[in-house]
């Protein structure tokens, strides 16, 4: 049984791949956070922005096979398309608590590439066409080499310097709370200074913010 809290098309916002069109899916749960602001203070990630608690969002469902989310999201691709390679992104939540090796498969022989964005915490199953990971605070990381590491910047116990020697294709450094732009720009400034500074690094804005789709 797979649950996700919601699923929808839009361009990737973040990253490497950002202005790319994907499906986004977003697998409902966390191992770092319940979810609840309750829990925040004593959480093991305490700036989350995203709501993934439940079923109830766009799209969003419980679904008995791998075979009934691949066609869920497979509607959701534009398929009068046929010159782009389908694209989903699994987010979450932490979509390495539910993303299997039988989705990943079912997903390809639809067509699509597979990414995943994941906090790191957890061995993904094999055959994930795009791996992300996004180190959260101290949380010790099980993946240490992917496509690309896309870390929220500032954070006082995630240091660049701590993940420069992994084994990532890509580096980015992703300000925080970006959102409203005007309200942090110093952050935005300080994460261009160490990219400036730290070449192997490239800045990520939320592009989805900036241009003001989800
Ligand atoms: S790891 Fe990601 S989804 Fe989980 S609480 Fe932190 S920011 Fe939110």
């Amino acid at each position: 049984m797979y649950q996700i809290k919601e699923a929808f098309y839009t361009l990737q916002g973040e990253g490497a791949q950002a202005g790319r069109a994907s499906v986004f899916c977003r697998f409902t749960g966390c191992n770092l956070w319940s979810g609840r602001e309750a829990d925040r203070a004593t959480a093991k990630c305490t700036f989350c922005d995203t709501d993934f608690i439940g079923t109830d969002g766009i799209n969003g469902g419980k679904f008995a096979t791998a075979n009934a989310l691949a066609e869920h999201i497979a509607a959701l691709w534009p398929h009068h398309s046929d010159e782009a390679t389908p694209y989903v992104v699994f987010t979450g939540g932490e979509p390495l608590l539910q993303l299997d090796a039988a989705l990943i498969a079912t997903l390809h022989s639809h067509g699509f590439e597979v990414a995943v964005e994941t906090n790191g915490t957890l061995a993904p199953p094999p055959g994930i066409d795009w791996l992300c990971v996004s180190p959260k605070g101290s949380n010790p990381l099980a993946v240490t080499q992917g496509d690309e590491l896309k870390l929220v910047y500032p954070q006082v116990d995630a240091p660049p310097e701590q993940f420069s020697g992994l084994g990532f294709r890509h580096f980015f450094l992703q300000p925080m709370d970006l959102a409203p732009l005007n309200q942090d720009k110093t952050t935005v400034a300080e994460a261009t200074a160490y990219c400036m500074a730290n070449p192997q690094w490239r800045l990520s804005l939320q592009m989805h913010k900036l241009a003001g789709f989800d």
